[in-house]
């Protein structure tokens, strides 16, 4: 038997049965606020990782390569699509956006769960194709508050704010294939909530068929 503890607490820890992380993906219109829930639920809850997408946007002002985002020409983008090297794929908002396959299949294999930040087509291909997917939808409390928080965060243009508003209502529309809705009204609160799915999903019981064995191998 065993002499480790059983359920030490660490989601990463590989219990030899072949743990698999948890693949979790998030969606919501542009100016959601997913990407401040998505950075205060990084630094609130360990051994979650965050997968960095490709994109043909052009950087704004304080966004880093290969930190928000790698950057990229559409040549590459394309090359790397005929690879097959995308998980999934999305033309958003007039851009290219993709998701590494290769860093998110070794996460996962690696016990890490892991984040993908992505748009409600990009939500469709990865539930279509992968065999666990946690899928949570922020909602924005109105359309007004959309458009506030897109506005004052001056990063596009006015015709990209317009495009991303007129898309805006589409986006919302998918709801209802999520798993989890969070409405983002209140930062802390909403940002509690999801770190509250990301507990609980943890705590499944099939994700804790492992922990359940090492406990029963010690009533012997
Ligand atoms: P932004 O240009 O504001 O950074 O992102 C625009 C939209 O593209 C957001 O909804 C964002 O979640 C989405 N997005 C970012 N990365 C990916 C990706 O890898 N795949 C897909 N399908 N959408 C992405």
């Amino acid at each position: 038997m065993s002499e480790e503890r059983a359920g030490s607490g660490s989601p990463t820890e590989k219990p030899g049965g072949g743990y698999h992380g948890i693949l979790f993906v998030i969606s919501s219109p542009s100016g959601g606020g997913k990407g401040t829930l998505i950075r205060r639920l990084l630094e609130a809850v360990p051994g979650v990782s965050y997968s960095v997408s490709w994109t043909t946007r052009g950087s704004r002002p304080g966004e880093i390569d290969g930190v928000n985002y790698h950057f990229v020409s559409t040549d590459e983008f394309e090359r790397m699509r005929a690879s097959g090297g995308f998980l999934e794929w999305a033309v958003v908002h007039g851009h290219l956006y993709g998701t590494a396959r290769s860093v998110v299949e070794q996460d996962l294999s690696e016990g890490h769960d892991i984040i993908l930040e992505i748009d409600v087509q990009g939500a469709a291909s990865v539930r279509a194709t992968m065999s666990s997917v946690v899928s949570v939808f922020i909602l924005p409390p109105s359309f007004e508050v959309l458009r506030a928080r897109l506005t004052a965060r001056m990063t596009e243009r006015p015709e990209e704010l317009e495009l991303r508003l007129r898309n805006a209502r589409g986006e919302v529309e998918q709801y209802r294939h999520f798993d989890y809705l969070v409405l983002n009204d209140e930062v802390g609160r909403a940002a509690a909530q999801l770190a509250s799915i990301v507990s609980a999903e943890r705590a499944r019981r099939e994700r804790q068929e492992w922990v359940a064995r090492r406990v029963l191998a010690t009533f012997t």
